[in-house]
């Protein structure tokens, strides 16, 4: 297993925290796995269904649990993060990152030289981030970190990536934890897999409206600056259609033309599809189209990542 697919979220008995080599990131990303067990999709490519309890959740409950910051809200959608254990994971794991030790473990030894870095501290995980009642929390403990790693002089521009799936952009409580990132900390790395309502369910499989998706994003994207990440693979069999990936380039053109900031597109491919599963990796050269047509016709910059550790900008 090259050092790319190395995404395993088990690191030393660790409960939230768990570095990995990302190529999008280009460089060591350190992993927070913040809501095991929750996500308002269920996408057809995740790897972590056999882990979720429950059903997704519903746009009923993502609005019950709004101001869910604490354990104890009887709405809260996920269990709270112990904090003085993820507190913990997290200065071990940033203090191995910035002194180069990370890159002397087993698993970490292949990283290619230009990787060698700490790029950013991940939200992301086994569910969806923002459904912990933790979320702002998390934040605040993430941006107090930097802030210090920032004035040593260790970690001279920290950056926090939160990688959603936008379903809870909305909510006060996780624009709290996003302000106190701040501009300077926050990327958000945002799911946008379909063009159309039918290709949102069959991909992403998710009981709350795809019209909650489009309109966080460009309200998101008009408070901040985006990166679009979309899943394309073959799916029962069938490669995405040029008609969807049309209607799908056109959210994008509404969300530029709305007045969302997009940073750039991801096009990306399932690297841990499981042999005669229902979702198969889209090959190299199909991805590179994808991402000329963003380019092209969309006139937004592009990135595709294959399967096998091919990747290019468009
Ligand atoms: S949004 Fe992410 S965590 Fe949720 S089902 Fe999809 S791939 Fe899995």
């Amino acid at each position: 297993m090259n050092v790319f697919q190395h995404h395993d979220r088990s690191f030393e008995n660790n409960r939230y925290v768990y570095p990995v080599i990302s190529r999008r990131s280009r460089g060591a990303s350190i992993g927070i796995d913040l809501t095991h067990e929750r996500c308002t999709f269920r996408c057809v490519y995740c790897s972590e269904l056999a882990k979720r309890e429950g059903d997704p959740v519903t746009q009923e409950e993502l609005s019950a649990s709004a101001d869910a910051d604490k354990g104890a809200h009887p709405q809260a959608l996920a269990r709270p993060a112990a904090m003085d254990v993820l507190e913990s994971e997290l200065k071990s794991a940033l203090g191995l990152a910035l002194s180069g030790q990370l890159f002397q473990l087993a698993q970490f030894r292949e990283t290619p030289p230009a990787f060698r870095r700490l790029n950013d501290i991940a939200l992301s995980g086994s569910g969806e981030p923002t459904l912990s009642p933790s979320f702002a929390e998390v934040c605040r403990l993430i941006r107090r970190l930097g802030d210090a790693a920032r004035g040593s002089g260790e970690w001279p521009a920290p950056k926090a990536v939160l990688i959603t799936n936008a379903t809870a952009l909305h909510l006060p409580r996780v624009q709290r934890g996003l302000e106190a990132l701040g501009p300077e900390m926050a990327e958000i790395w945002a799911k946008l897999d379909a063009g159309t309502e039918a290709h949102y369910l069959s991909m992403n499989r998710a009981r709350v409206p795809f019209s909650l998706v489009l309109d966080n994003l460009l309200a998101e994207g008009r408070r901040r600056p985006l990166f679009i990440q979309s899943m394309f693979g073959v799916l029962e069999g069938e490669p995405p259609q040029p008609a969807e990936i049309g209607a799908w380039i056109g959210r994008l053109r509404d969300l530029k033309a709305g007045g969302a900031a997009i940073r750039g597109v991801q096009v990306y491919t399932s690297a841990r599809s499981s042999r005669g599963g229902p979702f198969q990796p889209l090959p190299d050269e199909a991805l590179r189209d994808i991402a000329g047509r963003v380019r092209d016709e969309a006139g937004l910059p592009a990135a595709w990542y294959g399967a096998s550790g091919g990747m290019g900008e468009a």
